[in-house]
């Protein structure tokens, strides 16, 4: 189907606005049966002050991508500024660090356990590559 620009007159104003085919589209996309009434200033003034038409909800609703979660190991509830993969553990920064660098038996291999660790970023089942790459370091 194809959409081509049409000429509207607005309800509130009385003025010519355009119907765009990118718009038309849209409406048929979320099957509106009506033409739009009124043109775009009208309609932001309606919505509410300082409201940019066709801002979308990204606009409105969060800017970071926090999702809330439990923690895998020690179950205190935490943040992570990523989308948990289902079905894999999510550790909170305090047990992530005590994994990445471990305190207790700090053998002469402790330092190449944590090499190994922040290599494994191809690793499906590393959990602290997927923090390391995700987490800002802050
Ligand atoms: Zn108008
Ligand atoms: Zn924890």
């Amino acid at each position: 189907m194809e959409f081509v620009d049409r000429l509207l007159t607005c309800a509130d104003c009385g003025g010519e606005f355009i119907f765009t085919a990118g718009e038309q589209l849209f409406f048929f996309d979320k099957q509106f049966k009506n033409d739009p009434k009124r043109c775009k200033p009208c309609k932001s003034k309606r919505a509410g002050v300082g409201v940019k038409a066709g801002a979308g909800p990204a606009a409105a609703g969060l800017s970071r991508t926090e999702t809330r979660t439990e923690c895998s190991a020690c179950g205190i509830e935490t943040t992570v500024p990523f989308k948990p993969t289902q079905g894999r553990p999510v550790l909170c920064r305090q047990c992530f660090q005590a994994k990445r660098a471990p305190s207790t038996g700090a053998l002469v291999t402790a330092a190449g356990t944590v090499d190994m660790v922040a290599g494994k970023t191809g690793d499906p089942g590393s959990v602290g590559a997927e923090l390391l790459a995700a987490a800002p370091q802050a």
